[in-house]
């Protein structure tokens, strides 16, 4: 341990060695990954910085911040609400604790749409229902030039800072944010006139699940954003009933699902009209997206 005239130092590796033990013992998800996020956000500094500078001394302004942030961390509040932002899709999303924080499961929904708009030439528009964060937006008009996205979500609040993320990644120009629930403010023939592709993670978490999610998603994360309603099915019905006007022919759906709600939703696409309905599972094998074509 060093010692600065009597007064104990805290270094870099110390810190971090009392975060994780710390986090270890208030079973934190991720001790190690976690307190790294949040030293490096307390200090202002990249990750890596930390490796670089282990010896380093941290000064008792910057511990007094970290402090209130581990103490909180230690009662559950996600450290991506609590650093401001997430990696998603390799890019960093601003996050509050006005729109859900993106999971990875989510890229899985953002591969499939750049696939799919990969294979077809020329300009393609986009919708996002249920944008939030706005992740799924701007991930695929990052990763596909010639994506024009529009994106809605009901909470105003979630939009500004889907628009934060549409600024910092550059997209303004090609993705455009709308308030409102579901379809209701896409004015058809002025917005897009048709949808090659719209995409949608909605809230799906039934009444049930929902009392029985980790209480860091459920005490902190916006239930607006997870509850589906009774069955979790809602939302799916909602979008089920209007997607065929905004897709054009052959036109994709693609929606995130929770767990076991694959087969209801593809008996409500091919109720919907839809055909090639597929289901695909992510990397814990779990049925995550569903797909259909007008
Ligand atoms: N996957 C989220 C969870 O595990 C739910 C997200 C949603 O409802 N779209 O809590």
């Amino acid at each position: 341990m060093v010692y600065i005239g009597g007064m104990e130092v805290w270094t870099i590796q110390k810190l971090l060695g009392w975060m994780v033990e710390y986090f270890g013992a208030k079973a934190v998800d991720s001790p190690r990954f976690s307190a790294e996020l949040l030293l490096a956000h307390a200090l202002k500094w990249k990750r890596i910085e930390l490796y670089t500078h282990f010896d380093a001394a941290v000064g008792a302004q910057r511990l007094a911040e970290l402090r209130g942030l581990v103490k909180r961390a230690g009662e559950h509040e996600p450290i991506a609400y609590l650093v401001g932002a997430t990696e998603f899709y390799s890019m960093t999303i601003r996050v509050g604790r006005e729109c859900l924080i993106p999971r990875p499961e989510t890229e899985m929904l953002v591969e499939r749409a750049i696939d799919l708009l990969r294979k077809q030439a020329g300009e393609q528009q986009v919708l996002d229902l249920c944008t939030g964060s706005g992740c799924i937006a701007a991930a695929i008009a990052k990763n596909h030039p010639a994506a024009m996205v529009v994106a809605t979500d009901l909470c105003e609040k979630a939009l500004a800072i889907a628009a934060e993320n549409v600024r910092t990644h550059g997209l303004e120009a090609r993705v455009r944010l709308l308030c409102g629930d579901l379809f209701e403010p896409v004015i058809a023939g002025l917005d897009a006139a048709k949808f090659d592709l719209i995409a949608c993670n909605p809230p799906y978490v039934s009444a049930g699940e929902y009392e029985k999610l980790d209480r860091n998603v459920r005490d902190y994360e916006p239930k607006k954003a997870l509850d589906g309603g009774a069955d979790g099915l809602d939302v799916y019905r909602r979008i089920a009933a209007r997607v065929g006007e905004f897709l054009k022919d052959d036109g994709a759906l693609l929606l995130e699902i929770g767990c076991g709600q694959a087969d209801t939703v593809r008996g409500l696409l091919e109720a919907a009209g839809l055909k090639n309905i597929q289901v695909f599972k992510d990397h814990a094998k779990l049925e995550r997206v569903v797909m259909g074509r007008k």
